[in-house]
């Protein structure tokens, strides 16, 4: 037989092929059932979320032959695409020939059945692919990839690749992943005992970044409007369902923006996305929302038809101390609120995506735009339903000396970002930014409610192996 290119099953079902016409498939078994007559095998390549139906005449095949052909096994299939008289499929492959690239041991290969918890396939996150539940997860995590190139691309973002080792620390915080070649057993020390950086790789100590941002920056204050995109650390030893400790940021700057302009990017972003999930990933969304969240295409929708609520958090506060809600934490001016608090504005009180500004400057970063008021900053939070907090940002302090001022109010070392601080010196501009983080946006498209499911080997506290 003259040889043939394989098809992927996704091709087919779009009606790359004409009935008759002999294809070449290759995938993995989900399940082989049938008689003394014919066997029935559901063939899925990870190209889309349907299977392909085999026919196989067991006569010509022999018994024998599908002994090893069970569930996980991956096969090679020659045969001749006809319609379908069954149920539930449209065509199907009548097999010619059949090779056993790999088998599966029914005994020990641990998707042999179907129904698995999330928690139990967190824990072959190496096999968790094969599912269902994350083919469709991880195909819609490709496609949003694709969507945010797409959006910046076609609204001139430049996309800047800010460093993942890095000497500064974004947050302020102690929450940072150290990179080192120094020996554990054998740091060198100064005179005074402290470990001596000077010896390490890059003379200096380092870590992974933990945001893109104040790189990010320079790159709005030369090229305009940039976006960065990239895997992001924080250490944090938060075991919440939406914290990991790798994680991927989308992070875009734009010279010349106010908050306003930002909060508006925010929105129209936010809505292009989860417009571009539902036009281009139906079948996946479908799935998960059928298994897992049936409102889910419903809150998709809604979100694109409505306007976000923007308010400040002054008000917000407010209206969370009016709502003689008991909440786990108390809500008072000043503290940070808490997913609690978010979920609540949220779902219970105006039931559309919120965006929060001018937060307290206590509980902000340090290059945030400072308000007349002196007590609060040009921060902006978007809140979203089922998961809090989905974006943070800001209109940056242009202002060189009140970005001084604020570092030595907060008694913070600049030496180490000695570069951010000269941008306000050499032809600063009004530039506003944020960051998405990825995975709370797949949580959202996918209706899943624990991050650890939609990022294909997640990273969490005593949590690396694969
Ligand atoms: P949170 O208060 O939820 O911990 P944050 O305020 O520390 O978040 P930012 O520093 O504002 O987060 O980061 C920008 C965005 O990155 C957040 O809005 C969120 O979508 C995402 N993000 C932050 N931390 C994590 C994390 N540990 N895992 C996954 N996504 C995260
Ligand atoms: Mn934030």
């Amino acid at each position: 037989m003259e040889s043939i290119r394989r098809t992927k099953i996704v091709d087919l079902l779009r009606k790359k092929k004409e009935f008759g016409a002999t294809v070449d498939v290759k995938g993995w078994v989900r399940t082989i059932r049938g008689n003394k007559y014919v066997s029935f095998i559901h063939l899925n390549d990870g190209s889309t979320i349907h299977n392909l139906q085999i026919v196989a005449d067991v006569e010509k095949f022999g018994e024998a032959f599908f002994k090893p052909v069970t569930t996980g096994a991956c096969i090679h299939v020659v045969g001749t695409l006809v319609e379908s008289q069954g149920k539930g499929q449209t065509m199907e492959i009548q097999a010619d020939t059949i090779e056993i690239y790999g088998t599966a041991d029914p005994e020990t290969y641990p998707l042999q059945k179907k129904g698995h918890s999330l928690e139990f396939l967190r824990e072959i996150a190496y096999l968790r692919p094969r599912t269902n539940t994350f083919g469709a997860i991880f195909r819609i995590r490709h496609h949003m990839s694709y969507a945010i190139h797409k959006y910046f691309n076609d609204n001139g973002f430049f996309y800047f690749h800010t460093p993942i080792v890095t000497a500064s620390d974004a947050e302020g915080a102690g929450s940072m992943f150290q990179v080192t070649t120094l020996d554990f057993n054998n740091t060198p020390r100064n005179d005074k005992g402290q470990v001596d950086y000077s010896e390490d790789f890059f003379g200096r100590q380092t870590n992974l970044t933990v945001s893109g941002q104040l790189e990010g920056e320079l790159g709005a204050m030369s090229l305009g409007a940039i976006y960065t995109f990239g895997p992001t650390f924080r250490a944090e030893n938060s075991n919440t369902p939406r914290h990991l400790a790798e994680f991927w940021m989308i992070e875009p700057e734009v010279a010349f923006y106010d908050i306003n302009d930002n909060m508006d990017l925010a929105e129209d972003f936010l809505k292009y996305l989860i417009k571009y999930a539902l036009e281009h990933c139906k079948d996946d969304i479908d799935f998960l929302s059928e298994h897992f969240d049936k409102e889910l295409v419903e809150r998709l929708n809604f979100v694109i038809a409505n306007d976000f609520v923007r308010l400040t958090y002054t008000e917000g506060v407010e209206i969370l101390e009016k709502s003689g809600q008991k909440f786990e934490f108390p809500v008072y001016w000043g503290a940070d609120l808490q997913s609690e608090h978010e979920r609540y504005l949220v779902e219970k009180h105006f039931k559309r995506p919120v965006i929060l500004t001018d937060y307290p400057k206590e509980i902000k970063s340090f290059y945030m735009k400072q308000n007349e008021d002196g007590k609060t900053v040009r921060g902006m939070d978007v809140l979203f339903p089922k998961i809090g907090e989905i974006i943070g940002g800001s209109e940056r302090e242009a202002d060189y000396d009140k970005l001084v001022n604020r570092t030595k109010e907060l008694g913070m070392n600049t030496d180490p970002i000695w570069w951010y601080m000269e941008t306000r010196k050499f032809g600063t501009a009004p530039h506003a930014g944020f960051g998405l983080g990825f995975e709370r946006l797949i949580l959202f498209i996918t209706g899943m409610a624990n991050i650890r499911d939609v990022i294909p080997f997640p990273r969490t506290p005593n949590n690396a192996e694969f």
